[in-house]
C-alpha cells in the first residue's frame, strides 16, 4: 500500500517537474532552472519505477546502468557542441529501440491476455519504435557523412514507401484482431525498420535537425503508446510532451527556413547545392582588424550577428570580451538572433549564455529587424545564409523566401570569415560584395582576438 502511495506520489511530482521543464527551457533566461528540473523529475521517474513490485531483475538492471553510464557520459563531456544533432539522433534511436524491444516482450509474454485496447498500443508502439530506430540510425549517419548525405531519389519513391507502410499496418491491424497470429509479428518488425531506413534516404543532410526532431516526436509518441501497454501513466504523459514538443519543434524550423513539412519529408531538397557557373569573379573590400577597431569604437550602436562559424571557432568567450570593450566605450552592443543560425535550435543562444552575455541584449531577428537600418554596424561573425538578402528577392536561390536577418541595412557591415566559401545552403552571398562591407577574413575566435589587441591600444574614451 505504502509503495503504491510513493510510486504515485513521485510520477506526480515527476509529470509537474517535466511539465515545468519544457516551460522554463523555452527562454534563455530559465532555461538552466529547466534543465535542472527535468534531471530531478527523471531521477524521481527512475526512483518510483524501481520500487516497482514488478521488476525482474535489479542485477539485469544494474548491468544496464553501468553500460549506459560508461557510454552516455562520455558523449556528454567530450563531444563538441556542433554535434549535438546527431548526438540526439542516437538517443532517439536508443529510445526508441527501447520501447520496440519493450512493446516485443510484452507481446510474446501475454499474448493470450492481450486486450484489443493493448494490442492497438502496442502495435502503435512497435511500428513508430522500430521505425525511428532506423530513422534515427540513418540521419545520424547522414549527418556524421557515414552515409552520403545526399538525397537518394528516383521514380515512384513515395509510392513504394507508403506502399511498405500500408503493409506494415495492415499486418499490425490484422494482429490486433488476431493476437494469436504471433508468425506474423516478425513481418511488422521487419517492415517497421526498413521503412525507417526508407524514410531518410530521399532526405538531404541540410533537413536532417529538422527529421531528428519530427524523429523525437514519433519516438515521443511510442513511449506513450508503451505506457498504455504498461498501465504507466508517467510514461504517457512523458511520451506525448516528448511527442508534441517535438513536433512543435519541427513546425518552428520549417517556418524558419520557409520550408513546409510535405517539402522536407517528400521533397528530396538538402543537398548542399553549389551554382555551378553562376559564380562569378566579383572584387570584395578586404580589411584588417585595425580599420574594423577604428570603426567600432567610433560606432553608436553594433549589431552583432552570430552564426555557425561562431560556434565552430569556440568564439564565444572573445565575442563577450569584445562586448565588454564596446560597452566600456559607450557602444550600444546587441545580438541578433536567426532561429535557425548554427546548426541546431537555441545554438546561438546557448553559447552567448555559456559566455555569459546578458540575455537582454539577445534579440530575435523579428524584433531586431527594424531596428539594422539604425545601426552603425552590423558585425557578422561566422554567419552566412542567414544573412543572405538573395533569400528576399532572388525567386532561384535555394533560400528563396526564408526569413533573414536585414544585416544589409546596416550603415557599415563587417563580415568575419575565414574565406569566401559558401555556408550550409551552398551558395554565394551578395552580402560581401556590396560596398558597405568590409570583409574581415580570419577564424572568428583569432579575429575577435586581433580586434581585441587593437581596442586595448587605444584609451577608453579617448
Ligand atoms: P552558415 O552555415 O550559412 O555559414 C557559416 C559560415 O561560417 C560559413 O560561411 C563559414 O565560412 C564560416 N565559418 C566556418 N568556420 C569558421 C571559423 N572558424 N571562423 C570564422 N568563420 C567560420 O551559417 P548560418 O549560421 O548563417 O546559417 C545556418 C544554416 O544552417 C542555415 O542555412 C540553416 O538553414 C541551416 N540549418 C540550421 C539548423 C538549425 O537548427 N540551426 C538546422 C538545419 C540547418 P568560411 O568557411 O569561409 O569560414
Amino acid at each position: 500500500m505504502i509503495e503504491t502511495y510513493f510510486i504515485q506520489v513521485t510520477y506526480i511530482t515527476a509529470a509537474a517537474a517535466f511539465i515545468l521543464s519544457l516551460k522554463w527551457l523555452s527562454h534563455p533566461t530559465t532555461a538552466r532552472r529547466g534543465v535542472r528540473v527535468g534531471e530531478l523529475g527523471m531521477v524521481l521517474a527512475i526512483v518510483g519505477t524501481l520500487v516497482h513490485h514488478e521488476i525482474v531483475s535489479y542485477q539485469w538492471i544494474l548491468v544496464g546502468f553501468v553500460l549506459g553510464s560508461a557510454i552516455g557520459l562520455p558523449m556528454a563531456v567530450w563531444m563538441p557542441m556542433t554535434h549535438v544533432p546527431q548526438r540526439t539522433a542516437l538517443s532517439h534511436a536508443f529510445g526508441a529501440l527501447a520501447a520496440a524491444l519493450v512493446g516485443t516482450a510484452e507481446y510474446y509474454l501475454h499474448t493470450e491476455e492481450l486486450s484489443t485496447f493493448t494490442m492497438t498500443a502496442l502495435s502503435l508502439e512497435v511500428v513508430l519504435g522500430f521505425l525511428t530506430f532506423t530513422g534515427s540510425l540513418m540521419a545520424f549517419g547522414k549527418l556524421q557523412d557515414l552515409v552520403p548525405s545526399r538525397p537518394v531519389v528516383y521514380k515512384g519513391q513515395n509510392v513504394v514507401n507508403l506502399s511498405l507502410l500500408a503493409v506494415a499496418v495492415g499486418i499490425a491491424v490484422y494482429l490486433v484482431l488476431n493476437p494469436g497470429r504471433t508468425e506474423l509479428f516478425p513481418a511488422v518488425a521487419a517492415l517497421s525498420l526498413l521503412f525507417g531506413v526508407l524514410l531518410i534516404i530521399p532526405i538531404g543532410g541540410a533537413d536532417m535537425p529538422t527529421v531528428i526532431s519530427l524523429l523525437n516526436s514519433y519516438a515521443g509518441l511510442s513511449a506513450a503508446a508503451m505506457g498504455f501497454v504498461l498501465d504507466n501513466k508517467l510514461l504517457i504523459v512523458a511520451g506525448a510532451l516528448d511527442g508534441s514538443s517535438g513536433f512543435i519543434l519541427s513546425v518552428i524550423m520549417c517556418r524558419a527556413m520557409n520550408r513546409s513539412f510535405t517539402n522536407v519529408l517528400f521533397g528530396g531538397f538538402g543537398q548542399v547545392r553549389v551554382a555551378a557557373g553562376q559564380v562569378e569573379q566579383r572584387s570584395v573590400r578586404n580589411a584588417t582588424p585595425e580599420e574594423a577597431a577604428q570603426i567600432l569604437e567610433a560606432a553608436g550602436s553594433v549589431i552583432v550577428v552570430p552564426g555557425y562559424g561562431m560556434a565552430v571557432a569556440q568564439a564565444q568567450h572573445k565575442v563577450r570580451e569584445l562586448y565588454d570593450a564596446l560597452t566600456r566605450r559607450g557602444v550600444d552592443v546587441r545580438f541578433a538572433i536567426h532561429p535557425v543560425a548554427g546548426r541546431m535550435p537555441g545554438h546561438m543562444n546557448v553559447l552567448l549564455a555559456e559566455a555569459d552575455i546578458p540575455y537582454d541584449r539577445l534579440v530575435e531577428m523579428e524584433e531586431i529587424n527594424p531596428d539594422f537600418a539604425r545601426a552603425d554596424v552590423a558585425l557578422v561573425i561566422g554567419a552566412n545564409d542567414v544573412t543572405n538578402p538573395a533569400a528576399r528577392h532572388d525567386t532561384t536561390s535555394p533560400i528563396y523566401g526564408m526569413p533573414i536577418l536585414d544585416v544589409d541595412k546596416a550603415r557599415t557591415v563587417m563580415v568575419i570569415k575565414r574565406s569566401m566559401s559558401p555556408g550550409f545552403a551552398g551558395i554565394d552571398n551578395e552580402l560581401y560584395y556590396m560596398d558597405k562591407t568590409m570583409m574581415l577574413f580570419g577564424d572568428a575566435k583569432s579575429f575577435v582576438g586581433e580586434l581585441l589587441k587593437e581596442l586595448s591600444g587605444t584609451r577608453v574614451g579617448a
